[in-house]
């Protein structure tokens, strides 16, 4: 059988065509995998010797699941299922749980990538008319690289100013009239505080669109991003066992993120249990990649947690979306017996008008409690207001968390820009309990 569709096409088609497609691709990536050691052995001991042993998408049930120790001990050559010759590039993930982990591309695979972040692009309303401004690393990293090459194959303007350097960020922008932007919504936010501090106003520049990624955010900082900006940010999913961005991307009804599904097969499992879950139900995302020869990753503990958002889309993509990335279960903070996701301290504080952009988590020890003491900058206005007005803003705040999380916390307010600022992902969480935690 034969299936060749357009990128249109395929994007559009109905749930049984799209699993035939998916079969087709799992059993070649099925074969490749066979090729590593790794592989052989797990989908031996699943009863897997050759693709012909998979039948259905179901069979994918069968196989054991890969997980991010997996990657780290067949470092550095474990996982190359193509020869070496064939490779054209190597990424790594930016190792913010440890030793970071290696995906290799061909031509072919790298062909297969772009022609997703295109397809993304394209999904957000971007055209060959756009100026698209690359606020990315670049780098081993694939949040820079990844979107640079659909950019280009869409036909936009590119440039690839990767991250940091605000200043000249501002410069590009303004001199080139950049239309779309591409960052972590932690240095949007930086970027607008610092807007009048680097002698520019909002007045000079023309953007429309911001692709914003790479770190969990609330609906509530994707708000205050466009509202800021007067543009409309969009959500993109992704990481580098998987390729990087463009696993999953919002479209322009901004629902949820369609996850590409010709390209990946989405499972979503309990986080204890690891089974299956149903559509609407929260739990780990795991993904299997049907397009890279060079490196078959099947069913990838992605440790982020989402559900399936049910339904159709608008837009009339018939991929499946998944919602924003809740947290990471390595994310999860156990305090005094409690569990908390930062997700829910931003949701919280990044509602209050009078809270600037910037906050941090702290978890300390306090004999043999824990201590929580969120800090947060407030906005320029409220730090000369009268001690009591930000006395009640204080309690109102502490109130609000202990509603949520059912901790009483510490609140500390700063002044703008005073708490620290990263140049790529935002750390918010720092844990000062050691091993004790
Ligand atoms: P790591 O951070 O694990 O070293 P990557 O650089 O590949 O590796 O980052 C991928 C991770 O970044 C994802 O697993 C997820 O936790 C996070 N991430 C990426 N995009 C988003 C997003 N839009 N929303 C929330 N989290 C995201
Ligand atoms: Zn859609």
């Amino acid at each position: 059988m034969i299936l060749t569709y357009t990128d249109d096409e395929i994007q559009r088609l109905d749930r049984e065509a799209l699993r035939s497609l998916q079969l087709l691709r799992f059993k070649k990536i099925i074969t490749q995998a066979l090729k590593t050691d790794f592989y052989k052995k797990k989908l031996g001991g699943a009863g897997i010797k050759n693709a012909e042993d998979i039948t259905s998408i179901d069979d994918i049930k069968k196989i054991p699941f890969t997980t991010k120790e997996d990657l780290r001990n067949t470092y550095p050559f474990g996982l190359l299922a193509s020869s070496k010759s064939d490779v054209v590039r190597m990424h790594a993930s930016s190792g913010t749980t440890g030793k970071p982990t290696v995906i290799y591309q061909s031509q072919n695979d790298l062909d297969n990538w772009t022609n997703l972040t295109r397809r993304s692009l394209i999904a957000t309303g971007c055209t060959c008319d756009d100026v698209f401004q690359n606020m990315m690393t670049y780098g081993l990293f694939t949040g820079g690289i990844g979107l640079h090459y659909g950019a280009e194959k869409l036909g936009m303007f590119v440039i690839p100013a990767s991250s940091g350097n605000t200043k000249r960020q501002f410069m590009l922008m303004k001199d080139f009239q950049t239309t779309v932007v591409h960052a972590t919504p932690s240095y949007m936010l930086h970027l607008f505080s610092e807007i009048e501090n680097m002698g520019f106003s909002p007045e000079d520049f023309v953007l429309k669109k911001a692709m914003i990624g790479a770190e969990p955010h609330s609906e509530e900082i994707r708000r205050k991003i466009e509202s800021c900006f007067s543009i409309d940010a969009y959500n993109s999913y992704g990481l580098s066992e998987m390729n990087g961005p463009s696993v999953a991307f919002e479209c322009t009804y901004k629902c949820g993120m369609h996850v590409w599904e010709d390209a990946y097969i989405l499972e979503i499992v309990d986080r204890n249990s690891l089974t299956p879950l149903e559509d609407g139900e929260q739990g780990e995302l795991v993904l299997t990649n049907l397009i890279r020869e060079s490196t078959p990753i099947i069913r990838y503990r992605t440790r982020d947690l989402t559900k399936v958002v049910s339904g159709k889309c608008e837009c009339g993509r018939t991929a499946r979306r998944i919602d924003r990335i809740f947290g990471r279960t390595d994310d999860m903070l156990i305090i005094n017996g409690v569990n908390v996701f930062p997700s829910q301290i931003e949701e919280v504080i990044m509602k209050m008008p009078e809270i600037g952009n910037n906050y941090r988590i702290l978890v300390r020890k306090k004999g043999t409690l824990d201590d929580l003491i969120v800090e947060m900058e407030v906005g320029p206005d409220i730090i000369t207001d009268d001690t009591r007005d930000l006395y009640q803003l204080k309690e109102r705040i502490k109130d609000e968390l202990k509603a949520s999380i059912t901790i009483n916390p510490h609140v500390e307010f700063h002044e703008p820009g005073q708490l620290p600022v990263q140049q790529g992902k935002a750390i918010r969480v720092v844990d000062e309990r050691g091993e004790l935690k």
